[in-house]
């Protein structure tokens, strides 16, 4: 995941911030010292979807961006937009990502990492139309038989969880 990115100017008036001393969860992290104003870091809201397909797989793509996860396998997903519902942000990144609609089966679970500033919430998904289509943001689309996913080659600790938390016991 992306290192969080330290902001040096107030959105409000453009001026300076400051970085307070305060500990994680007590007051803001920055202080403007022109305006005075607060500024807090929020988490950022990322959705998945672990994709079954009717025989028997899971569809994943290999990561194109040059980040720490380049070229590893990852669960379609994205960024949540603000004011967009978390369920239509999952569909429509499926969408994007892989060419299926899918239909949501409902949320795994959520995952969060300390120091890690996207929380994210995974849902279990079965594809329901479309064919698979490569996005700009993939390297390759695939679909696994569930024994045949590629746990060393997973992108991040969220993609092997979710799959963890998904399939049958007999495949882990
Ligand atoms: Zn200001």
């Amino acid at each position: 995941m992306a290192t969080p990115v330290i902001p040096s100017f107030c959105q409000t008036c453009g001026g300076a911030l400051r970085e307070t001393l305060s500990q994680a969860g007590e007051g803001p992290p920055f202080i403007c010292t022109s305006c005075g104003r607060a500024v807090y870091l929020d988490p950022k809201l990322a959705v998945a979807a672990v994709v079954t397909t009717e025989n028997q797989g899971v569809v994943l793509l290999r990561r194109a961006q040059r980040d720490k996860a380049y070229g590893k396998w990852i669960l379609p997903g994205g960024h949540v937009d603000r004011g967009e519902e978390v369920t239509k942000a999952a569909l429509r990144e499926v969408k994007e990502e892989t060419g299926l609609s899918v239909r949501l089966d409902g949320p795994l679970r959520v995952y969060s990492y300390e120091s890690n500033p996207t929380v994210l919430i995974a849902y279990a998904a079965t594809a329901t139309s479309g064919e698979l289509i490569m996005s700009p943001e993939a390297l390759e689309i695939k679909v696994f038989p569930f024994d045949l996913i590629p746990w060393d080659e997973l992108g991040y600790l969220s993609t092997r969880q979710a799959l963890k938390d998904l399939l049958p016991v007999s495949c882990l």
